[in-house]
């Protein structure tokens, strides 16, 4: 008997994996949680169906959406979350020389399933310099500040994220920041999403003197062509001296390509521009 997971990444397209084990199934309060394990992929974490991370493709995904932002700033010693259950991005901030962490994600059980299921993504969360706030993100940014660099490692524009890709929620995080902060958001693809991640840039630039994207080749996201949108109060991010990027153990980014990263295909220059 063949068992098969499909994502719909839009209402016409299905990514499918042939699957070899259902390890966990959960509804929790926000979302229906599932782990399983694939053949060519690894073990899966989903959301409401929704592939978040492979344990084959993850480290694309958490290096690109913490190192650039942090290697940008140069100098972060407090770093916020929001979202990033899973911990990947946590374990890979970890690599910079930060005081301190806190990690706003609403819904606990993606935590412990992270725990117990992805030991290998999960294992910064238990780090002294890690708080962890079981909140809503969009709230706790009005609350608190003084952050160095703040990413947002949110699931897709949907249910509980819907308020994390507005142009109110990017000037309060303007606030939350200190004077050379910097926040980061993943933006989606522009093969399917191209008016959302124009919304986005539009809305970040609106509060942002610098708003940059950067890409990355995700396999399991839908599109495969991954967008993270940059926005900082006062360093450019192309300017960033490559000389003095220090050396991390990393598996995609790389120091060499750091400039180009933020090179933009026409296309995707055209989705920002028009
Ligand atoms: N890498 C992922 C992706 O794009 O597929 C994101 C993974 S991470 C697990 C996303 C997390 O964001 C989920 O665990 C979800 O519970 C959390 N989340 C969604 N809305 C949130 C909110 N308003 N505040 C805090 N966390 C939120």
């Amino acid at each position: 008997m063949e068992l098969w997971f499909s994502e719909y990444q839009t209402k016409n397209v299905k990514l499918s994996f042939r699957v070899t084990d259902v390890i966990y199934t959960k509804q929790s309060e926000y979302q229906y949680i599932s782990v399983f394990d694939t053949e060519d992929f690894g073990r899966v974490l989903a959301l409401d169906d929704t592939v978040m991370l492979t344990t084959k493709d993850e480290f694309i995904y958490h290096e690109m959406i913490s190192h650039i932002p942090l290697l940008t700033h140069g100098n972060a010693a407090k770093v916020l979350v929001i979202g990033g259950g899973d911990g990947g991005t946590v374990r890979e901030i970890l690599k910079h020389p930060v005081k301190e962490i806190n990690l706003v994600e609403i819904d606990h059980e993606v935590i412990e399933t992270s725990k117990k299921y992805f030991p290998a993504v999960s294992c910064g969360l238990s780090d002294p310099r890690v708080k962890i706030f079981c909140e809503d993100g969009i709230e706790f940014v009005k609350k608190h500040s003084g952050y160095d660099v703040i990413i947002i490692d949110s699931t897709d524009p949907i249910g509980p994220a819907v308020g994390l890709f507005s142009g109110q929620f990017y000037k309060n995080v303007f606030e939350a920041l200190n004077d050379d902060g910097i926040m980061v958001a993943q933006t989606e693809t522009p093969i399917l999403f191209g008016d959302l991640i124009k919304r986005i840039y539009t809305d970040m630039s609106a509060t942002f003197p610098y708003t940059n994207l950067y890409s990355a080749v995700i396999p399991t996201y839908p599109g495969a062509f991954w967008t993270f949108t940059m926005g900082s109060k006062s360093i450019n991010p192309i300017s960033r001296e490559i000389s003095d990027i220090p050396f991390l153990e990393t598996k995609y980014y790389s120091r060499e390509l750091h400039k180009s990263y933020f090179v933009l295909p026409p296309f995707v220059k055209d989705i920002i521009s028009k």
